[in-house]
């Protein structure tokens, strides 16, 4: 089994049950082991949109990266995702953010994802799962990279206990 990390994003009302239906079904490829609070984020990229619900969950999965990807997007599909401009309004969005210490480029898929460390709203939920965790292409923990990062968009906690099944 893999640990894997990834970060859950919503701008889309109903924002929460959308987070709380990827995780329940997130659950069906592995075990949700654990799961950060949700927090309430101004928009990243685009900024003329409503604010997200960003979280982040750690799965444990025998899924290889790419069958986690393909799953992941299935979720996207099943909350409600419609297609529309980079970095726009989201349903809902999965981005696989680590695979144990695995490095992967493909033209699919890039893991650790391309920009974590420049965003916030990524690494506070992941340093809240795992603070001690060193990514594969980072020299120190989550904890000091949430330091390190340049994104000063402001986050609240919006919700502590999310999870359906308890989390
Ligand atoms: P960003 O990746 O900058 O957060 P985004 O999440 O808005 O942007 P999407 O439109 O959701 O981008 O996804 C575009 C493509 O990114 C996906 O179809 C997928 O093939 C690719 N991708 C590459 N690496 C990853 C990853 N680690 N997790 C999820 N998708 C990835
Ligand atoms: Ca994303
Ligand atoms: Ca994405």
């Amino acid at each position: 089994m893999i640990s894997a990390y990834i970060a859950l994003g919503s701008n889309i009302s109903p924002r929460l049950s959308r987070l709380q239906t990827a995780g329940k079904l997130l659950s069906r490829e592995g075990d949700v082991d654990r799961a950060a609070p949700v927090y309430r984020s101004a928009p990243y990229g685009v900024e003329d949109q409503p604010a997200f619900l960003n979280t982040a969950v750690r799965l444990k999965t025998h899924l290889s990266p790419v069958a986690l990807l393909d799953f992941v997007k299935a979720i996207e599909t099943q909350v409600g995702r419609q297609q529309r401009y980079r970095w726009g309004p989201r349903e809902i969005d999965l981005d696989i953010i680590f695979y144990g210490q695995e490095i992967v480029q493909q033209p699919r898929l890039t893991i650790p994802h391309a920009d974590y460390k420049n965003r916030r709203f990524v690494l506070q939920p992941l340093a809240d799962i795992e603070p001690a965790f060193i990514p594969p292409d980072a020299g120190q923990p989550l904890s000091e990279l949430l330091q390190l990062c340049p994104d000063s968009l402001p986050l609240k906690l919006y919700r502590k206990n999310w999870m359906i099944d308890g989390i």
